[in-house]
Parts: C-alpha cells; structure tokens; sequence
C-alpha cells in the first residue's frame, strides 16, 4: 500500500529547489523504466528473476552483497552494507517491495508495463506502489557509496516479492532468515513519503508508525433446510441477513493512539470550521461514542475497528429451503485490540445462531504503535528539510497493513518513511489505473533518501 493523506492544514511555502543535474536525471529514469518495464505481478517467477538480477548488479555498484531467495513462486532480495568500521549499533533496515498488482492492458490507456512520461508524471503499473520508492532506495546507496561515505552501522536492505498477496517473503524473513535482516528498527519505504498543493507548498512529509490488522471473519448458519413450499421458522438466509444487519449499524469501541491523535490534532489546527471544531471535541474525549461516530463519517477507519461484510453465499436450489448461507466480513483492526476480542464481539452481534471464526491464513498479525523515536524524527525532518525548508513530520497509522506488520510483530520497530513526494490533488492511481508518480517527486526523493540513511547510519 502507500499512505495517501486528505489533510488539509495550513501550509507554508515550499523553499526554491535545487534542480539535479540532468546527467543523474537521465540515469535515474533510465533504471526507473527499467524496474517498471518487469512485470513482477504474482506468479510470474521469471520476472522476478529478472529483477533480483538487475538490483544485484545494481547493489554491487554500491559496494553490497545480496542475497537472492527463491521461494513460494517468488523472490526476495536482501542485501547488506557491511560497515568498515562497526559502532556496535545495531544494523538498520530498509523496506520495499518488488511486486506489483496485477494490471488489465485492455482497461489502461496505455500498456501497464511500458514506461511513459507525461504531463509531469511517470506512468506504469508498480510506478508508485512501490517501485519508484524501491529505485530512489537503489539510487541513493549509490549515491552514498560514490560520496566516499560509510556507515558505522550495517545498513540492510530487504526487497519483499510478495506483499501484494500472501506476504510470505516478510513472513520467512522475519522467521527463518531473521539473522540476515535483524535490525533495530526498520525503515518502510511502503507506507511514507510527502504532500504538496498543486502550487508548489509542501503539507507535510508522513511517518508511519502504525498500522491496522487485517482479518478475515466468516460468519456461517447451517440448518436442516428441507421443501421450500414448507417453510420452517428458523432460515439460515434470514439468521444471516439479521447478523449483517446487526453489525452494519454496530460500532466498535472508540479509541485513540500516538499515531491517531498527531493526525487529528493536525485535522483540527488546520480546519477551523465545523469540521475541526467536531475533530476537537473528540481529542478531548476520545471516549465519546457520539463524537467518534460522526467523525467516522467522514475519516473512516481511523477512530477505531472496522468490519463490513464483503462476501455472502447461501442456499442450493431455487426450490430448497438454504442448509447454508455465509458471509466474509473484513475486519481492520485497531493495534491492540485482540482478534479474540474482535471475535467475540461479532458473535455477541451475530447472535447465537451464527458460527463466527475466524480465518487464520489470510490475517495479518496483531501490532502495537512502534514508539516515536525522537533522533528518527530529527533524521527524517533535516533530510526532508534539505528540499522543503519548513515540512514538517506527521506521524500517521495506515487504515491498510503491509509487510511491517510482520517485523512489528518479531519486535522489530517500523517507520514508514519516504523520500518521494504527490500531489494531494492528484492521485498516484496505485493498485488502480494508469498508475503514476511525479516526476520531480521521483528524483527529489534520492538526494532526502540519500540524507536519511547518512543521518541514521552514522
Ligand atoms: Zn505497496
């Protein structure tokens, strides 16, 4: 996922930029194009080879071993600059990915995986999510490297090949290969990054430092059924209609973080008409249902758990009463909150009737907020500020989950970060069509990128 923001505070002027030299322009497009122009979408192993073996030779520039691992019809490249002179700290990690959701050529204006330039916008599926974040990571080891720069701490990258799907290269990595990717804490180059008004004023560069659970729930009725020209008085159909029912009026227990409160407290500097002043009423009691459920309105899924139901099925025969009727509900869930908790709340909802469990393969672990770290802010405000003279950092939770809910989880803190920067106007379109990025947004990114990691590596 990349976090996208509709926050709307004041801003203040972005400060004259320093053009890079078209000599590193062109070389950044050149490897960007051809990262978009693999087809790395799930299943297709031979582009993913492809890949692993370009960031390889793209690494060794850098002076970095890697490692490639082939697994579960994917692959995941880590890679490791090993510091001549070791502080004893330990390593730092740099997250991406190299996969890309799935494209229909016929619905695009153009191919998915043909590079374009247009109108001030790179275009090409993978473009925004992750790969232009994935290739300013690349650049700006290099970038490092050729300063003459090294680290006093390893620096480690982990390029996942799956987190649009099954997650499962984050999954091993933090499990059976942890000793190869084991850190302090990581960089999420997925779920960072920075907005700007379409004239030029930046609003502020977001730190991610939370993120919901996602879980899947089936809530199921069985009955004897029988002739549908006799019916009984108890119907799975109806029991499992009810249940939904019940749960779309229902309301989890509002409730509020670090992560959440920052992004409010931003919303109500920022608005001073109805909007901010409803958004000030519930900082000062986030406990108020009432409060909560109006703002839910109109920001979902950031005052607490989310569930909707997603998917129904039922009944066998147009003549039959239904033995069975199901439901998929998709629940996001609040960090701290239990899956059991959760589960225990649809049932209450639900009502004796239906069986509420919980499908384990498709969730994502439970995390808390990974704790602010002041040096990180600091790092990651002076990084940004070599471009934008007054951004500041928001830190934010992702109503989504990615690949850092699996290193939160082993114990290895996750700060979405980001060097590349959108339009808050103009959509990156990412998991959808024509998917792009902003072309200076692309190579402002490697210099902030490049800054960040000599501030953290030192
Ligand atoms: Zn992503």
């Amino acid at each position: 996922m990349l976090l996208t923001s509709l926050l709307l505070a004041a801003a203040q002027p972005a400060a004259a930029p320093p053009a890079s030299p078209p000599a590193n322009r062109a070389a950044e497009r050149a490897l960007f194009k051809q990262i978009v122009e693999m087809q790395t979408v799930t299943g297709k192993t031979a582009e993913f080879r492809k890949l692993t073996t370009l960031l390889t030779s793209e690494f060794r520039k850098a002076g970095m071993t890697t490692v490639v691992k082939d697994h579960d019809g994917t692959q995941t490249l880590i890679a490791r600059w090993k510091a001549p002179r070791p502080s004893g700290k330990k390593p730092i990690l740099l997250l991406a990915h190299m996969d890309v959701v799935e494209a229909k050529a016929a619905d695009w204006k153009n191919p998915p995986f043909e590079f374009r330039e247009e109108k001030g916008f790179y275009l090409g599926r993978g473009s925004s999510d992750n790969k232009a974040a994935l290739t300013g990571v690349v650049l700006a080891l290099q970038k490092l490297k050729a300063s003459g720069w090294a680290p006093n701490r390893d620096i480690v990258v982990l390029f996942t090949g799956d987190e649009e799907t099954g997650m499962k290269s984050v999954k091993r990595a933090s499990t059976e290969w942890r000793d190869l990717i084991d850190a302090e804490y990581a960089l999420n180059f997925d779920a960072g990054g920075g907005a700007l008004y379409k004239d030029g004023r930046v609003d502020a560069y977001y730190l991610q430092i939370a993120e919901k659970t996602y879980a899947d729930f089936k809530l199921r009725v069985e009955n004897e059924g029988g002739h549908s020209s006799a019916p009984r008085p108890d119907n799975a159909i109806y029991a499992l209609a009810g249940a939904l029912k019940n749960l779309e009026e229902y309301r989890f227990e509002p409730m509020i973080n670090p992560a959440t409160r920052a992004f409010f407290e931003r919303i109500a500097a920022g608005d001073k008409g109805s909007f901010g002043e409803l958004v000030t009423k519930w900082l000062e009691n986030p406990t108020d249902r009432r409060t909560a459920d109006l703002l839910e309105a109109n920001e979902p899924g950031y005052t607490r758990t989310r569930c909707v139901a997603t998917q129904l099925s039922g009944g066998h025969a147009p003549n039959a009463l239904p033995q069975r009727a199901e439901a998929n509900v998709n629940c996001r869930i609040f960090p701290g909150v239990s899956f059991d908790q959760v589960k225990a709340d649809l049932q209450r909802i639900a009502g004796k009737d239906v069986t509420v469990t919980l499908d384990t393969d498709s969730s994502t672990p439970p995390t808390d907020v990974s704790p602010l770290r002041d040096d990180l802010v600091a790092a990651y405000q002076a990084a940004v500020r070599t471009r934008f003279a007054t951004a500041s950092i928001i830190p934010v939770q992702s109503a989504g989950a990615t690949d850092g809910a699996y290193l939160r989880a082993v114990g290895i803190p996750v700060y979405g970060v980001g060097g590349l920067w959108g339009y808050l106007t103009e959509p990156s379109n990412a998991h959808g069509l024509d998917e792009r990025v902003v072309v200076e947004g692309f190579h402002d990114q490697v210099p902030i990128i490049a800054d960040l990691i000599r501030r953290v590596g030192s």
